[in-house]
């Protein structure tokens, strides 16, 4: 059967384009970049100019970017680096309720070395208050942690205001932009972010491979100890192979950033209206225009997102619900709780989002079996 893939906020498949100029780096040009040989420093050469072409799309300096293993690498690098590096300055940290665990997780730890953390609620779009932030802050908050977009909802925050606050208060400001990067086109300097993750594998790059954006004036201490690369913040043999990857997805989402756009919010766009038009009892979740393009997460009243993803996976379809599957029970997803989605409808969400390589025929498909298993299961 022939795999429909319509979970572009999980993962992504790697560009033909972006494995071609990778597979160099495997078994020819394999030399480690530390290495004192030509073979060595030709590929420390190599890194050096991918780490420009990022610092280039970000609009940061080379020297700012850090290459790590994963966006929740990223997170804990930035969250813990910076929380323990400006400790005497204060322990507060403000953060969001809809945060990707990498954040959450990263947060609760922290609060077990005397960090007090504040996690805002969004309202029942889905977006956080921007007063409501700035009346949190404290003499002792440090540090601002707002994710650029949700990887559940899709929602977008308001990035730029958050950014002019921080300034103001002289608070650091950090952003999870792993959904937003390939679709949203972001310069730190514009919105004001001190620190940035992102991960290869989310915009048709390779699995494995994340970046950190850190600006230059904030003290952070490393996480990973070990050697000397990333400048003494990141030990660990780079990953040159991935690092070429994650730069040429980059370059490639830039180049495309509005066709993809355009094209994957076409498809989404049709599912929602369709669905509005063919299934009563639904409710959309999230800003339906602060969203990213290819987002649609929708709860189907009375119906079992386990079983309707289940039924879905029958059809060759892949989706999500957005939440976490434990002991065969789908929890209630965090962020839908956190928009105020009671907790037995949050249990009948379906999250689904459009990729470049998604068709029309693929989403008719996709219309017509979501529709026939959601009539079903409610009958059932
Ligand atoms: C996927 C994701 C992460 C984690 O990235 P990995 O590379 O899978 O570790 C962090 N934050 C958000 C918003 C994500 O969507």
């Amino acid at each position: 059967m022939e795999i429909k893939y319509f979970d572009h906020a999980a993962t992504t498949a790697v560009d033909k384009k972006v494995l071609e100029t990778m597979i160099p780096y495997f078994s020819e040009n394999y030399g480690n970049p530390s290495s004192l040989y030509s073979i060595g420093k030709t590929n420390k050469e190599i890194i050096t100019i991918y780490r420009m072409k990022i610092a280039n799309i970000l609009n940061c300096k080379v020297n700012e970017i850090y290459f790590t293993s994963c966006g929740s690498e990223s997170d804990n690098l930035i969250l813990k680096g910076i929380a323990f590096a400006n400790k005497n300055y204060g322990n507060h940290i403000i953060t969001t309720q809809i945060e990707h665990p990498a954040i959450l997780e990263t947060c609760k730890y922290l609060e077990k070395f005397g960090f007090r953390v504040t996690y805002l609620k969004p309202n029942s779009n889905g977006i956080i208050d921007i007063n409501e932030l700035e009346r949190s802050i404290t003499r002792n908050t440090i540090l601002i942690s707002v994710m650029f977009a949700n990887n559940e909802i899709g929602t977008i925050q308001p990035i730029k205001e958050i950014g002019e606050i921080a300034k103001k208060y002289k608070i650091y400001f950090h952003t999870d932009a792993v959904q937003a990067m390939g679709n949203i086109n972001i310069d730190v300097k514009k919105y004001n972010i001190g620190a940035l993750s992102m991960s290869a594998h989310k915009f048709y790059g390779p699995k494995g491979v994340g970046v950190a954006y850190i600006n230059e004036n904030i003290p952070f201490i490393r996480i990973q100890d070990g050697g000397h690369q990333e400048k003494n913040k990141r030990a660990g043999t780079e990953n040159v192979a991935g690092i070429v990857g994650t730069g040429k997805a980059l370059e490639l989402a830039k180049e495309g950033l509005n066709k993809y756009n355009d094209h994957i919010r076409k498809l989404r766009d049709f599912y929602v209206h369709e669905m509005q038009k063919r299934i009563s009892y639904i409710k959309i979740n999230g800003d339906m225009e602060k969203r990213l393009s290819g987002n649609a997460n929708i709860c189907f009243s009375g119906v079992d997102g386990g079983k309707l993803l289940a039924e879905l996976d029958e059809k060759g379809i892949c989706a999500s619900s957005g939440s976490a599957c434990s002991a065969g029970l789908l929890n209630p997803s965090h962020v839908l709780l956190a928009i105020g989605v009671p907790t037995r409808l949050a249990r009948s969400s379906l999250r689904i989002t459009f990729g470049r390589e998604n068709t029309l025929e693929d989403t008719r498909y996709l219309i017509d079996n979501v529709e026939e298993i959601v009539n079903r299961l409610r009958n059932g």
